[in-house]
């Protein structure tokens, strides 16, 4: 019997993975490439890990793919000529460079505009455009776009989520004014809802790798709005905090929040609203002091349903945005107890009032109220951290389902293709 199997494919920060999935949501088959940040800077790179990930996947499984979808870091893009060849190196997510355009831009955009910030794609375009290179340049894309454009063969099209810190306007669907003025708005792709199916994959890239000949390709997302994707949660309040390196707080709310003070900004999602912010606490800081195995020996002799006096604000360098703006922040790590376990529980009682503090003040800006509270990243799995959270929300704390990118983004081409078929 031929199934309908589903490739979603992640291009994070470490690395390359796919998945395939059922239309039940199982995960049929995963394959995944790491590679260092400076092979990650490579557009040779991409195009074979791309192909490496899908030439990984069983042949039976590839011949009963019938639709694809890709998400890519946000903000990493690049200029491409009239036939898809690269005429620069790419810039990636974190590249600053657009510093020296971010007067100009506050020129153009209006005030305290999410593009407004020197790694925004647009800071990268105005940057790029003032470069020698950009003679031969016809498509200003994203990483998902373009590797995307390598399975449909289809130039100039994005999608909303990667297009956000273009200036997008996703409450309008549309470009607004002051960009389409610009010199360079003939680079800017089209931009469709991610998972909108874009064209069948090629006829190349179907005998190449033995996909189905109508094998669609769909517009993609970016990693993070996949992560979360994959995590589980689908309706307004509930939330998804990844407890990683740092803690990045995600609500899914009826309403529009934006927030420049605080970082504060919201994806569309279908007919809802993703939004959130993050804060530079985190897990960095618990492995300045703690291996993972003391972490996990220490968590357990903490007796969670006691608080702990200790009041920290643990951050491993000044600053921090959400929920606290203050880019002078002092770390807060004192008064410090010689007993490690008192030492850590403070610690992660810290941190969780922090988080309850996020999402306090994204509700104080005007999102939905929280409901349920997925958990995604390295501290996801301390029971003792969660069981010290649910003291203070009032609200289920469950691990997120899922917590790969490339999952959220199978699944965003899965429901996207049933969606057409009913
Ligand atoms: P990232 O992808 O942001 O680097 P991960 O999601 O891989 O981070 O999580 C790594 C972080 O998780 C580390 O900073 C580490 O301190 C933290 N971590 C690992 N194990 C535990 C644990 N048992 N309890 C709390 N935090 C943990």
């Amino acid at each position: 019997a031929s199934h309908n199997y589903t490739l979603g494919i992640d291009f994070g920060t470490s690395g390359a993975r796919a998945v395939v999935i059922d239309s039940t949501g199982i995960v049929q088959a995963e394959t995944k490439i790491s590679m260092t940040s400076d092979a990650l800077t490579q557009i040779s790179t991409w195009e074979n890990t791309l192909f490496s990930l899908i030439e990984q996947i069983p042949l039976k499984l590839r011949q009963q793919i019938n639709a694809i979808a890709i998400d890519g870091t946000s903000s990493t893009v690049l200029l491409c000529n009239a036939v898809g060849t690269p005429v620069a190196p790419p810039l990636m997510y974190n590249d600053a460079r657009g510093v020296t355009v971010l007067e100009q831009l506050k020129a153009i955009a209006p005030p305290n505009h999410t593009v407004l910030s020197a790694t925004s794609s647009l800071a990268k375009l105005l940057w790029l455009s003032q470069q020698p290179t950009f003679t031969d340049a016809q498509y200003f894309l994203h990483q998902a776009d373009w590797l995307a454009f390598l399975l449909h063969g289809k130039l100039g099209i994005s999608d909303y989520h990667n297009a956000l810190k273009l200036g997008y306007d996703v409450e309008y669907f549309c470009y607004p004014l002051w960009l389409t003025e610009l010199a360079i708005a003939p680079l800017l792709p089209q931009v469709l809802a991610p998972g909108t199916v874009v064209a069948t994959v090629t006829l190349e890239i179907a005998t190449r790798f033995n996909l189905p000949r109508d094998c669609c390709v769909c517009a993609g997302t970016t990693d993070s709005i996949a992560a979360f994707l994959a995590s589980g949660a689908t309706f307004p309040g509930e939330a998804v905090t990844s407890l990683g390196s740092t803690m990045v707080l995600k609500l899914l709310s009826h309403t529009r929040v934006e927030n420049n003070q605080y970082g504060v900004y919201s994806h569309r999602l279908g007919d809802l609203w993703l939004t959130g912010g993050a804060s530079n606490t985190g897990g960095a800081v618990l492995q300045q002091f703690f291996s993972n195995t003391e972490l996990q020996q220490l968590s357990f002799q903490i007796d969670p349903q006691q608080a702990s006096p200790l009041d920290y604000y643990p951050l491993s360098k000044p600053g921090d945005r959400f929920p606290v703006n203050d880019p002078h922040l002092p770390p807060r790590l004192e008064p410090r107890p010689d007993n490690l376990v008192e030492f850590l529980h403070g610690l992660l009682e810290s941190i969780a009032r922090i988080e309850h503090q996020g999402y306090q003040l994204l509700q104080q800006l005007g999102a939905t109220s929280l409901m349920r509270i997925y958990t995604a990243g390295g501290g996801a799995a301390n029971i003792t951290w969660t069981a010290i959270r649910q003291r203070y929300f009032g609200v289920p704390i469950v691990a997120s389902k899922e917590t790969e990118a490339a999952y959220g983004t199978a699944l965003l081409a899965m429901r996207s293709i049933n969606s057409n078929r009913n």
